[in-house]
């Protein structure tokens, strides 16, 4: 039997997640930038299955259920609330055999609601009762634990909690809030004393993901981790945000300077190294649930995987430049050694 995400975090481990499918699917032309609703899991089940599978060759322990704004104000903004218990159960469903079939540990997935209001009490119960709904679907399909993220509202990430903790059944909550470009959350709260509350409120794991690539996320993993005990938890974006752009919402083009969000952000895509001194700065500053959002692909989840020192099965088809007919690092034939040159040296 798979082990479980508490009894894992009791051992010592530390779990890797690979998320971002909403972007990846936008990248691979199966869902429309701007509305982030994954139909996808209706129209082409079988990618989803793939992709999956993809991620957990790549490294991730996890398989996300993709139901990330797949509540029932997202589908209604395209025409498709009846589809939603539909969408979610397919979702779960599918995550679920991925997970079987990989020994991998299967997660429910709620997300923030554009329709929440603090002020606004009508708002507020719409808002509950959408969370409330598909954590329902979440445990009636056998998800290990349930994901809420991507709030940049304390009050409604507590909502979410709340929600895991009435209606599923004991499983465990893993909260994370989204940073936007301020340094706390909207209510002007600190990350740290965030994290401590929703632990204090009964959050398994706690933590920030997407909005913010490395750079700008882990100064709030050193709050985060002063403030509480326990696993926390960290999943930026793929992008090189800046202390001058710190989130996606405002990185612009290199040319044209005007914003990239969402679909022209492929000019800011993290580095390698960039990953790796993510992944470096969670193990110096002791984050054991560690994955990456928007942006993600296979390859990032591979490397991010390799400096947590996992052994993912993709690993067997690392880079290895030794084998390149140019960049071999052995001596080239003439011929190839003027090749080599050609590429090496560009005209004035
Ligand atoms: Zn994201």
């Amino acid at each position: 039997m798979t082990k479980g995400l508490l009894q894992r975090f009791d051992d010592g481990e530390t779990l890797l997640v690979g998320e971002g499918y909403l972007f990846e699917f936008i990248r691979r032309g199966y869902l429309k930038s701007g509305a982030l609703v994954p139909e996808v899991v209706i129209e082409h089940p079988e990618l989803v299955q793939n992709m999956h599978e993809e991620f957990v060759h790549a490294g991730s322990e996890v398989v996300v259920a993709f139901t990330y704004y797949g509540h029932r104000y997202k589908m209604n903004v395209i025409g498709r609330e009846d589809d939603v218990e539909k969408l979610n159960r397919n979702s779960l469903r599918m995550a679920r055999k991925v997970a079987n079939a990989t020994d991998t540990l299967m997660a429910g997935d709620l997300s923030n609601i554009a329709l929440f209001d603090p002020n606004n009490a009508e708002a507020i119960e719409m808002t509950q009762a959408m969370f409330k709904e598909q954590v329902i679907w979440a445990k009636e399909e056998g998800a290990d634990y349930i994901i809420g993220e991507t709030f940049n509202s304390f009050h409604e990430a507590s909502l979410a909690l709340e929600a895991i903790k009435q209606y599923g059944g004991g499983l465990p909550a893993v909260v994370t809030m989204a940073p936007t470009s301020k340094k706390t959350t909207l209510e002007g709260m600190p990350f740290g004393e965030a994290c401590r509350k929703l632990k204090d409120m009964g959050a398994a794991v706690a933590g920030v993901n997407c909005s913010r690539g490395p750079r700008t996320m882990v100064p709030f993993l050193k709050e985060m981790r002063q403030a509480c005990t326990g696993p926390i938890a960290a999943l930026p974006v793929c992008y090189a945000t800046t202390p001058e752009a710190p989130t996606i919402q405002i990185l612009k083009d290199r040319n044209s300077g005007k914003f990239c969000f969402a679909s022209n952000l492929a000019q800011h895509h993290c580095s390698m190294d960039e990953i790796e001194y993510f992944g470096q700065s969670c193990k110096e500053i002791g984050v054991k649930y560690i994955g990456l959002c928007c942006g993600n692909s296979s390859e990032y989840t591979r490397h991010l995987a390799e400096i947590l020192g996992k052994s993912p099965p993709s690993l067997r088809y690392k880079e290895d430049m030794s084998k390149h007919f140019i960049f071999t690092g052995g001596k080239l034939s003439d011929y190839y050694e003027t090749v080599k040159q050609a590429y090496l040296n560009p005209d004035d």
